[in-house]
């Protein structure tokens, strides 16, 4: 059954391994994020086996998923007003910004006897979530500090997903003095300063990260990449996830469509370079299951194309193989390619 998607969770436990041993050298823990693999059980037994220390995940629906693993678990979303009860009960850790949101926390964690933790998020610059202004982060601090079902356990910053701005010392060193500055001023001690997402891995040999004591790593655990510049982190592996995909035409045509070009089945405007005729393969997979820009040919001589929904479109004319329909095809995969194959349920799952 094609297209299918080779999970090695022994790579996977490698991986988490690795980051967890070099994240340790500098007291740092890391937060297992599984909301790129939707939870699946047995990748997060690899992240479990690795050593991670909590797990952390952006949906409701892999928080329950997660509920069979004793790990304390971090909800990574905002929560949704409308989803506060559900978070209370499925995670330990919530990462939390407003403070109406907060105060109805903290009414469901009494209601349902608990203490509720939170990192409050600072946004040091790339605009995704988090406080922005020391004012409000101060103030926001004294109203956390008289609700009764919340703990503040931390803060925490995002960095890079939106904005794309690089963590370094300036950013992040501002997010460990806020740090200082609230421990200070209210007399508390904050058990978590949470210094980012796979973003963060490239500072893990520098001094910049003194002072940050957790990171929550997805990226770099199951691909084995770093995620500031895009570079191989030494000792992963990146072929955790392979996906294999099946051929279903093969035809020699031209590298330039004939007609008229209007607007594809996505609404962009395809532009083409004309290398005369090529030989073409047509895969069954589409951007309904990957992202045909973030997914890497085993076969390097491997060009491609683009695709539709269902249809992804390579030139083989370069490769030493001669592909006919019914051959498989394998594919790496990068994050955005790696979610929705995962999220797909076109996609099989197999563990080798
Ligand atoms: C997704 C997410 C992460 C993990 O990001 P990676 O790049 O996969 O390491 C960390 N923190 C938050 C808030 C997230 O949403």
């Amino acid at each position: 059954m094609y297209p299918r998607l080779l999970i090695d969770t022994k790579k996977v436990e490698h991986n988490a391994k690795t980051m967890v041993e070099m994240a340790d050298k500098y007291g740092i823990d890391i937060a297992g994020v599984t909301k790129v693999f939707c939870a699946q059980e047995n990748i997060v037994k690899a992240f479990v086996n690795g050593g991670v220390k909590y797990l952390a995940d952006s949906r409701i629906e892999n928080m329950i998923l997660l509920q069979e693993f004793s790990l304390k678990k971090i909800f990574l979303r905002l929560p949704m007003l409308s989803q506060i009860d559900d978070v209370v009960k499925y995670s330990d850790i919530s990462l939390n910004s407003e403070i109406e949101v907060i105060k109805v926390l903290s009414d469901s964690a009494l209601k349902q006897k608990k203490v509720h933790s939170i990192i409050l998020m600072i946004d040091l610059g790339d605009l995704r979530e988090g406080i922005y202004y020391d004012d409000e982060i101060f103030s926001t601090v004294e109203e956390i500090l008289n609700l009764k079902g919340i703990k503040l356990l931390g803060i925490g910053t995002n960095l890079t997903c939106y904005g794309a701005v690089i963590p370094d010392a300036t950013n992040l060193g501002r997010l460990i003095s806020i740090g200082h500055e609230i421990e200070n001023r209210f007399k508390i001690k904050l058990e978590i300063i949470s210094g980012g997402n796979s973003s963060s891995v490239h500072l893990l040999e520098k001094e910049s990260l003194h002072g940050i004591n957790n990171l929550r790593l997805g990226e770099s655990i199951v691909l084995g990449t770093e995620t500031a510049y895009g570079k191989r982190i030494e000792g992963t592996f990146d072929d955790c996830f392979i996906l294999e995909v099946e051929v279903i035409e093969v035809k020699n045509k031209p590298s330039k469509p004939t007609g008229k070009i209007g607007l594809d089945a996505f609404g962009n405007v395809p532009e083409y370079v004309d290398s005369g005729i090529r030989k073409r393969v047509i895969c069954a997979i589409g951007k309904q299951d990957i992202d045909d820009e973030n997914i890497i040919p085993v076969d390097p001589r491997i060009i491609i194309l683009g695709g539709s929904s269902d249809h992804l479109i390579i030139d083989t004319t370069d490769s030493d193989k001669d592909y006919k329909p019914g051959d498989i095809i394998r594919f790496k995969l990068k994050y955005s390619s790696l979610l929705r194959a995962m999220t797909s349920k076109f996609v099989k799952k197999v563990f080798v």
